[in-house]
């Protein structure tokens, strides 16, 4: 770790499964990312979970492009739990997710009243289904129980689902 900084460089986590293998990805996307033992190790099913990637600079966006558009041996590609930074980058970069299926993303929710700032787990399926509007679901603030106010403009922040 370089002195004087707070970066913290990209680390993983592989777990096999029974039909498929999820990387648990921690830290930020930068040029000094070094996909290449992921892409030649990685086969069939894979789940990628990105709650922990908290940062993508432009350098490490080529390269994430660059890592997702050819993984030769993954048969399907699954992106789950995607951070605010990555929801970031699938509105901003057409091919962020290669050919992947999104699954799940965290979303920011606020409660004015208490002063709580939370990122709360939306399922993509459950909420966005066909012929749903694209409205963000509805939180409880747990100390005061009131709802909870989306953090963001929807419309901005839930852009990338008119992709899916
Ligand atoms: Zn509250």
């Amino acid at each position: 770790m370089a002195s004087g900084t707070d970066s913290m460089s990209l680390s993983w986590r592989i777990k096999e499964r029974a039909g498929f293998t999820t990387v648990e990805f921690s830290g930020e996307i930068d040029e000094n990312t070094d996909f290449s033992e992921l892409t030649n190790r990685l086969t069939g099913s894979v789940v990628f979970h990105l709650q922990q990637v908290r940062r993508i600079n432009s350098c490490g966006v080529r390269e994430w492009v660059n890592f997702v558009r050819d993984l030769p041996n993954v048969t399907d590609l699954t992106f789950a739990h995607c951070s605010p930074a990555i929801v970031t980058q699938l509105n901003m970069i057409y091919n962020f997710r290669g050919g992947a299926t999104l699954r799940s993303f965290y979303a920011p929710y606020i409660c004015d009243d208490c002063e709580i700032e939370e990122e709360k787990l939306i399922d993509i399926a459950s909420n966005f289904g066909e012929g749903k509007e694209h409205d963000p679901p509805e939180f409880l603030c747990e100390k005061c129980g009131e709802p909870l106010e989306f953090d963001d403009l929807p419309d901005h922040y839930l852009a990338f689902l008119n992709e899916v």
